[in-house]
């Protein structure tokens, strides 16, 4: 669920990166890139992640990575 965007990076006035808040389902992979719908145009912007939790790949679980896994 998307939650908002600046309003320079909608008006495309300034900057060349945004920062926006999502809800993303972390129980699939993480989005590459996402579309931003302007008011006259669709564009594809490439995502990059800032302080990801550790997930573990073996029970699915954020907080711990395989190696701390109690499984
Ligand atoms: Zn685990």
């Amino acid at each position: 669920m998307f939650h908002g965007i600046y309003l320079t990076t909608k008006e495309r006035t300034y900057g060349y990166y945004v920062r926006i808040l999502v809800d993303v389902d972390l129980s699939g992979p993480l989005p590459n890139s996402v579309m931003v719908e302007l008011p006259d145009d669709c564009i594809l912007v490439k995502v990059m992640y800032e302080n990801l939790p550790l997930k573990c790949i073996v029970c699915g679980n954020i907080g711990h990575d395989r190696t701390q896994c109690q499984r």
